[in-house]
């Protein structure tokens, strides 16, 4: 069963019940931040820690917990779920305004959740991805609006696709809830702008650096036609090939040796961790 903390109290996550005053319900105004477990402990805790506060920082959000005893929650929660590997799960939003709009005081959520994993025919296949000209509002931040897919959801289905790949003015930025890679050669290159700064995208990064010329920088749509592969990252996609990208298809039309690696090797980090 899993457990949640909201605001200083855990219980049960399904006993846990968010007022109507909140303004994450009222205003959507909110954040969030998810990780997975490996072997029991948090993956890259330092790096999405990092993350949780800047988003909270920059959405002028004071977090009620410290790291050390945000820490000591979450391992807590991971011990009453009695699961060896589960998702973590925080989100703060506004809190409770008595007017409808004031930030008085934010209320956070942490909880955790079963682990979905892609399925293997996924990374054994690839996935499509179609194209939409759109840019994410304070990209920087895990932010809880995900309108725009979940509008678009009909549309990717009709097309047979999995997600969308956001682009404006033919520069790219991301997917709807993942980042974004390309392999030309030996160059391993990823948008630096409009971006969530995915710490999968960052340990990816790092773990390319020996093998590959890591390149952060705009990716035009033209760059697509010369790809040798495309993959997404995420911490539930890990190394996720993408073999199509709206009527193109990328490469062979199948997931190529060079994501596979980079998935092999991020699958011995997170084994290890
Ligand atoms: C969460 C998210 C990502 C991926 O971040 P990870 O830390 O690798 O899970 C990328 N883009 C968006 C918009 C996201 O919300």
């Amino acid at each position: 069963m899993h457990y949640g903390y909201f605001n200083g109290t855990i219980t049960p996550a399904d006993q846990i019940g968010v007022g109507v005053t909140d303004l994450g319900l009222l205003r959507g105004y909110g954040l969030f931040d998810y990780f997975l477990t490996y072997n029991g402990r948090p993956f890259q805790w330092d790096w999405y820690w990092q993350r949780f506060q800047n988003s909270a920082m920059r959405m002028h959000l004071p977090l009620p917990l410290g790291k050390e005893e945000t820490y000591a929650v979450v391992m807590e929660l991971i011990d009453q779920s009695g699961l060896p590997d589960v998702a973590v799960r925080f989100v703060l939003t506004g809190g409770y305004a008595p007017d409808s709009i004031s930030v008085v005081r934010p209320n956070l959520l942490i909880i955790t959740e079963d682990i979905h994993p892609v399925t293997h025919r996924q990374y054994e296949e690839g996935i499509k991805v179609i194209l939409d000209e759109y840019v994410r509002e304070m990209a920087e931040v895990k932010s809880t609006n995900y309108k725009r897919v979940i509008l678009m959801a009909d549309a990717i289905k009709a097309a047979g696709a999995q997600d969308l790949l956001y682009q404006k003015g033919g520069e790219i930025s991301e997917l709807s809830r993942s980042n974004f890679f390309i392999i030309k050669g030996e160059r391993l290159i990823t948008p630096n702008r409009h971006i969530l700064h995915g710490i999968t995208r960052r340990t990816v990064m790092q773990l390319a650096q020996d093998d590959f010329q890591v390149q952060e920088r705009p990716v035009l749509l033209s760059e697509l036609y010369d790809a040798d592969e495309a993959f997404t990252t995420s911490s539930t996609k890990k190394v996720l090939p993408i073999v199509q990208i709206g009527d193109l298809t990328i490469g062979e039309g199948k997931p190529g040796p060079k994501a596979k690696y980079l998935l092999e090797r991020f699958d011995d980090l997170a084994k290890n961790w």
